[in-house]
Order: structure tokens, then C-alpha cells, then sequence
């Protein structure tokens, strides 16, 4: 690997913009200041008229997700591979929690699935479905091999996702605030979901899942786990945000004391339930669902004033002909794909807008999340001795998302026909070149698993 010198770009990142050369050796960046000079063998990458990004991180992904019987059309190669299309170098993926094994052995299991598959380097949060008497210890084991957020649902009852009983999740909740383990969750409150479902009488078209899983849902689910946080002075990491309703309960508790990190999607920012009317609806049901333009508003304006920290995608991929299996909203597959177009929509529609620093985008899909999950400053930076993971994007390109432009196995973009600003030129993953000129140099088995340290929530 030969040293890279990415000479004339306009490096930004979250202390701001500026002119700065950027010097990489041995996967690290080396340098970073004006008019550097190269070193011997050095390939010179011109970068005038780009910004210089640190590479971005994922951190909400499904790659590779059995689900129904099937598995999603990208698998680590492929996710990995649309990933460093829109400059992602770093997600942070899930395992479940096979519940016949310790928590580190389901980590692990998962582990091993990634590890031939993934180009783009890796973190995991572990998912926790149900408690043991020895929980306290499993957490810890899990903790010291590097895995540092667990993933929590409030809902999917049913296929035993859920712990329902309040003792053991006020439990659960002890022992993550005495490891320091990050507590993530996916917010909508079961007994309501049953409840609503228990008197419906409509039909169950793709529109109606958003009325079976209205914003309400969320906005209760919030609450639940808000309290416990709140109960054991902790902080709580919110993944996908989707609703006003669900914004106002973070807001009510913050305002009470409460440390909540909040993640949305672009989805939930820049798409609405109308999506799912028409011949296509089926290609945008996920869960939650998508909510009103309402909502779409609320949340861009809580990205804006930063009341949201971190955008990730919950990339989570099925074919399109898959998706338009069925058109009952209980049986479509659930998902979309995302990563490859994470940053570009946040640039054109929140920045180019005017309504966001260009710096601030760029924090809450690289340092935020790379702070929030115990991989700062390894990623999420370009400082000497970070990883050498940075994206060349070109701020002024105009181009206009396909189903056929768009790299993910999928076969379409939930973002199709979206006229977009700003473009992944080159991505560089510890100082290997992944995407150059519209070709993808990764190969599977690259990425590296990322051991993460305690989230910066707890500081
Ligand atoms: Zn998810």
C-alpha cells in the first residue's frame, strides 16, 4: 500500500471547513495542514474543488438479515459495497440474541458470519431478547470483548424480541448503567400495536400499516424506556425516530433531566406514508412506518437545531420483486435499502437547503455516531494516527437517483427519481481505496471488526 497525499481539498468535518492537505501511511492519517509535501512514492490525489469527508459510519445496518424465510438481498459484500458508494467506511450492524447461548456467544456467532463477507469495517450492537440469572455476567463478558451497545425492543412480542416484564427490564437497565453499556432501542409499545390491531376492521393494505403502527405507538414506547433511564440516571440511545409525537416525548424528557441520544433515518426525514399507496407502496413498508409530512417537517427541524444527533439508515434490503410479493402489510418484507445514499440526501436536502451547516451533516454521520459507539477517534476523524478513512465528494454534482444507479442488490432505491446534490468521487477505507471513478476495489473479507470502548453517552 502506497502512502496517498489528498493535495488542494477543502477538509470538513465537525470543527468546520478549511483548506487542508491530508498525508496517509501505513492505513493511518499521517498528516494533516496546508501545502504538505509528498513523501517518496506517494501517490498525489487531487482533490481541488472537493471536500474531504472523514469516512462515514452506519450505524444502524442489517446486512445479511434472515427474516421470513429468506435473507436480504445484500449480504455483506453487497452492503459493504453500496456502502462505499456513498461513502460509508465503518457501520455498526446487529446480532441477535440466540437465547440457547451467552450473549458474547451470539455476538460471536455473528462475528463469524461478517468476518469473510464485510469490505467496510465493523462494530455490533448485541441485541438482548430475554434475561438470564447470570445476565450481569453475560453484559460483561460482552462489554470487555468489545461490543458496548445492546439493542432492546419494546415491541415484536410475538416472535420473542420483547422483555415484557417491567422487573426484569428496570433490572436490565441496572446492569447496562453499572457496565456502562449503551442501551439502544426500538421504540413502539406492544400492548398498544395489540391493542389498535385487536379492534381493526380495515383493510390491510400497504397504507395501513401506518395506521396500525400510528405515531402514538412510538411516542408511548418512548416513554417506557425514557423512565427507566431517567429512574437510573443514565443515557439511552433512541434509534430511528419517526414522528412529532415521539420528538415531543424526547423533548418532555430531556426537559426533566433525561441524557437521550437520538437517532433518525433519512426515510423518516424526507419520505411520508403517501409512499405507500399505489402499485409500488410495498417497496416502503419498514417499521416503524413512514409517517406524515408533518413529521417529515418536525424531524428535519430537530435535525437542524440539533436536537438529533446521529442519521443512520437501518439498511435493511430485500428485491424489489420480493417486496412486491404481497401487497398485505403483514406479510411484505420489512426493510429498505440506504447506506449508499445516506449523505447525499442529507447534503442536498438539509444543506443545500440552507438549513444546515455542511459541517454539522457531516458530525452526525462520523464523529457522532463514531462517540456514541465507542470507535472515536480511531473513526469518525481525520486527525494523525485516526484510521485512514476519508471520502472525496464533490458538492456541486447534480445527478438524479435510480433503481438502476444505486448499488444495492436490492434493485431499486426507495430515493427513485429524487434530484440530488453532491457526489461520492473516492472512498478510502484505512487508506485502501474502495470506490474510484464509479469502480469498487473493496473485497470481502477487508473490513475489520472494530472492538468499541464505553459510548461517549456516559461521559
Ligand atoms: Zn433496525
Amino acid at each position: 500500500m502506497s502512502d496517498l497525499l489528498i493535495k488542494g481539498g477543502v477538509l470538513v468535518d465537525g470543527e468546520g471547513r478549511r483548506q487542508a492537505d491530508v498525508l496517509i501511511s501505513n492505513s493511518k492519517f499521517e498528516k494533516v495542514g496546508e501545502k504538505l509535501d509528498p513523501s517518496e512514492g506517494c501517490r498525489v490525489i487531487d482533490a481541488k474543488g472537493l471536500y474531504v469527508l472523514p469516512g462515514m459510519i452506519d450505524a444502524h445496518t442489517h446486512y445479511h438479515l434472515v427474516s421470513r424465510g429468506t435473507v436480504t438481498a445484500d449480504s455483506f459484500p453487497e452492503g459493504s459495497r453500496c456502502a462505499a458508494f456513498g461513502g460509508v467506511t465503518t457501520v455498526v450492524d446487529f446480532a441477535d440474541h440466540d437465547k440457547r447461548v451467552s450473549l458474547l456467544d451470539s455476538a460471536k456467532i455473528r462475528l463469524a458470519e461478517m468476518s469473510g463477507g464485510m469490505a467496510d469495517d465493523y462494530a455490533l450492537h448485541e441485541g438482548v431478547y430475554g434475561m438470564k440469572d447470570d445476565i450481569g455476567l453475560e453484559l460483561e463478558h460482552l462489554k470487555d470483548f468489545g461490543v458496548s451497545a445492546i439493542k432492546l425492543f419494546t415491541t415484536y412480542k410475538n416472535v420473542g424480541y420483547m422483555i415484557d416484564n417491567p422487573e426484569e427490564l428496570d433490572r436490565l437497565f441496572s446492569y447496562c448503567k453499572d457496565l456502562k453499556i449503551l442501551v439502544c432501542v426500538h421504540c413502539e409499545a406492544d400492548d398498544l400495536i395489540q391493542k389498535i390491531n385487536g379492534s381493526w376492521t380495515g383493510t390491510y393494505l400497504p397504507k395501513d400499516h401506518a395506521l396500525l403502527r400510528p405515531a402514538e405507538v412510538e411516542a408511548k414506547g418512548i416513554q417506557i424506556v425514557g423512565e427507566l433511564a431517567l429512574k437510573h440516571h443514565m443515557p439511552l440511545y433512541i434509534v430511528h425516530l419517526s414522528s412529532a409525537k415521539g420528538l415531543a416525548v424526547v423533548r418532555d424528557l430531556r426537559s426533566r433531566g433525561a441524557k437521550l441520544v437520538v437517532e433518525t433515518t433519512p426515510h423518516y426525514l424526507f419520505l411520508d406514508r403517501s409512499k405507500l399507496e399505489g402499485p409500488e407502496g410495498p417497496l416502503y413498508v419498514m417499521t416503524p412506518p413512514l409517517r406524515d409530512k408533518e413529521d417529515n417537517l418536525a424531524l428535519q427541524g430537530a435535525l437542524c437545531n440539533g436536537e438529533i444527533q446521529n442519521v443512520a439508515t437501518d439498511h435493511c434490503s430485500f428485491t424489489y420483486s420480493q417486496k412486491l410479493e404481497s401487497n398485505d402489510c403483514r406479510t411484505i418484507y420489512p426493510g429498505i435499502p440506504g447506506s449508499e445514499e445516506l449523505f447525499v440526501l442529507l447534503h442536498t436536502f438539509a444543506v443545500r437547503t440552507g438549513r444546515l451547516a455542511v459541517e454539522k451533516a457531516v458530525q452526525m454521520v462520523t464523529e457522532n455516531p463514531a462517540k456514541s459507539f465507542g470507535i472515536y477517534p480511531k473513526k469518525g476523524a481525520i486527525k494523525p494516527g485516526s484510521d485512514a478513512d476519508a471520502v472525496l465528494f464533490d458538492p456541486n454534482e447534480n445527478w438524479t437517483i435510480t433503481n438502476s444507479n444505486i448499488h444495492s442488490a436490492s434493485g431499486y432505491s426507495a430515493y427513485n427519481g429524487f434530484q440530488v446534490t453532491g457526489k461520492v468521487r473516492m472512498t478510502i477505507r484505512r487508506g485502501e481505496i474502495l470506490v474510484e471513478n464509479g469502480q469498487y476495489l473493496g473485497h470481502p473479507g477487508e473490513g475489520i471488526f472494530l472492538k468499541a470502548a464505553t459510548s461517549q453517552a456516559y461521559r
